[in-house]
């Protein structure tokens, strides 16, 4: 029998108690999650939902635009808009905490905090983090690159050498993918002719997972900002001022201030512990509509899902994956509160965005290849548009706008 109240409500069924969705991870998987959640405010209200983003950070760090912070082409405002900001005006309720356990069998979280907190409905979306072990020395002298602590740690290394003006500065960056390769030519924009930034990988081609004109516009900005490609080369160990290599049998050392390691990612520990079947990287395996294998009630996202696509469908760990993701999800958890059936997730690849040194960079999309300034650009502008809130788009704007009148203003 119907329940007599779905009459009055359009067929929606209101609960006794309010629905609970939790959701782990406030980057581009779980922040977007929520924000396309909050949009569905007829649901929200017929069914007295509750979402609950959980984030260890009071920010949402937008990654892409982490480099420029180096070359201070960007303030850290304007890539790190606080939850508390983005969620004003919305359904979304921020909690600031560290998830240490989460036991999907009683549907429950446990918090740093001692807290518990149960939910209906779950997103998990903690991405992943640099894995530092691989080989010996790094985790004790290599920088990595992928929060703003890193940055702001990087910076302050630089700074440091940077203060004795007579010190020729040499940086290692180990890993020739995007991350290595967009970081190695701002450091050498930075240092100019205060340092050599060398940029080290065990493949000979940089850039492996991009397009081959990706490719090429990136090895001829490499060479243009003066970056030392070391390809082909096995890291041996490190220590704090040397790094070891081995190429065609030899080994050699080379004397360095710094090294960043941008190579490996790893789960976070705790979700060795997560009773669901991961893949052998310790991906968290989801079925195509996003749901765990064995708890329906649970989707994961971004870049610690893996997808068990029919046709075997490639998705990379990119913020443009977890944003398609994230709306997948949103899409899903309404078609399952409201017993609709669940959509497949398809990944559209829409190009490939890089910055290759200040004011330099590279956009390949359906096939066309731009490449300098006006690419730099069109990318800065892209990120913009990609921001989480048309609230923070426009204050970032505005900062945009008023940086651009001081420069005119010193000319
Ligand atoms: C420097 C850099 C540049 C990049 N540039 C690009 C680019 O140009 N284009 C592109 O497509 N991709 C880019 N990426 C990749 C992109 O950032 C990731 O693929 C994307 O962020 C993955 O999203 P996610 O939601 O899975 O995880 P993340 O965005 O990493 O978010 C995970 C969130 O979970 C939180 N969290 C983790 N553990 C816990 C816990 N126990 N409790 C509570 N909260 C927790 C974290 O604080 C974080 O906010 C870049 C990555 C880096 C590091």
């Amino acid at each position: 029998m119907k329940h007599p109240i779905s009459y009055l409500y359009n067929t929606v069924f209101i609960p006794k108690k309010s629905l609970q969705i939790c959701i782990v991870g406030g980057g581009f998987g779980g922040l977007f999650t929520a924000l396309y959640l909050s949009n569905y405010t007829r649901l929200i209200k017929s069914l007295r939902l509750r979402i609950i983003l959980i984030d260890q950070k009071e920010y949402f760090l937008f990654t892409p635009l982490l480099y420029e912070l180096l070359t201070q082409e960007v303030e850290s405002c304007e890539i790190t808009p606080t939850f508390e900001n983005l969620f004003a005006n919305t359904a979304v309720e921020f909690c600031h905490d560290t998830v240490e356990v989460v036991d999907l069998d009683q549907r429950q979280i446990k918090l740093r905090s001692h807290k518990q907190i149960t939910y209906d409905h779950l997103v998990l979306a903690v991405g992943q983090q640099t894995r530092l072990d691989a080989i010996f020395g790094v985790t004790d002298y290599a920088y990595a690159f992928r929060s703003l602590a890193d940055a702001e740690r990087l910076m302050q290394k630089l700074e440091s050498l940077e203060t004795d003006s007579e010190k020729y500065i040499q940086v290692a960056v180990v890993g020739a993918g995007g991350n290595g390769v967009e970081l190695a030519c701002k450091l050498a924009n930075r240092l100019q002719n205060r340092g050599q930034v060398y940029l080290i990988d065990r493949r000979q081609k940089i850039l492996r997972d991009f397009s081959f004109a990706c490719q090429k516009a990136a090895h001829r900005a490499l060479i243009a900002c003066g970056v030392k490609l070391d390809l082909g080369t096995q890291i041996k160990n490190i220590t704090a001022n040397q790094i070891t290599l081995s190429k065609n049998q030899q080994t050699y050392t080379l004397a360095v201030d710094l090294i960043i390691w941008t190579i490996g990612t790893q789960n976070w520990e705790w979700l060795d512990n997560l009773n669901c079947q991961q893949n052998p990287q310790k991906k968290l395996l989801v079925r195509p509509t996003l749901q765990l294998l064995d708890y329906p009630e649970v989707f994961a996202v971004g870049d610690i899902a893996a997808i068990l696509h029919p046709d075997k469908q490639k998705v990379p760990a990119t913020a443009q994956a977890a944003l398609q993701q994230a709306r997948t999800a949103a899409s899903n958890l309404r078609a399952s509160l409201t017993g609709k059936p669940l959509k497949v997730f398809c990944y559209h690849h829409l190009g490939e965005m890089m910055t290759l040194g200040i004011n330099a960079g590279i956009v390949f999309c359906c096939g066309i290849c731009l490449e300098g300034a006006i690419a730099y650009t069109i990318r800065r502008w892209a990120c913009v548009l990609r921001l989480p809130t048309f609230s923070h788009r426009l204050r970032v704007c505005r900062h945009l706008f008023n940086s651009a009148l001081r420069k005119l203003w010193v000319i």
